[in-house]
């Protein structure tokens, strides 16, 4: 698979996840770009029958330095430690940034885009802000 592939992968994930949550592309495209291996790492790569099914990342919190939230994504749903997930039950933005990585790596791994529109938990929870 070449970067171009890669890429135009990338981007139609990108389109579908800021449809399929109803947030501005920006704003995805904000989180995409904020992804920096200092502040958000890849504890776990979850991987079955050749498919990349899930990740699980720490993410620096964006207010306060040295805070990391822990989170899970995969096909049946996501959990996050920070509070707009805990206790509101948000689509919180370290949710989104773990998608993004684990579209990345499925990508990268597989050659195969994650299907946004297979994630029937995405349209059932709403996003932050
Ligand atoms: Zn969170």
């Amino acid at each position: 698979m070449g970067s171009a592939e890669i890429e135009e992968g990338a981007r139609r994930f990108l389109l579908d996840l800021s449809g399929a949550l109803g947030v501005r592309l920006s704003k995805i495209l904000d989180l995409y770009f904020s992804v920096h291996p200092r502040r958000a790492r890849i504890l776990e790569i979850v991987e079955e029958g050749g498919k990349v099914v899930g990740v699980r990342m720490a993410v620096e919190s964006s207010t306060r330095r040295g805070v990391w939230h822990y989170v899970s994504v995969g096909p049946y749903g996501a959990k996050c430690t920070c509070e707009a997930n805990t206790f509101g039950g948000k689509i919180c933005r370290h949710i989104i940034i773990a998608l993004i990585t684990w579209n990345m790596v499925s990508l990268l791994k597989t050659g195969r885009a994650v299907d946004v529109n297979s994630l029937g938990w995405l349209k059932r929870g709403s996003a932050e802000g």
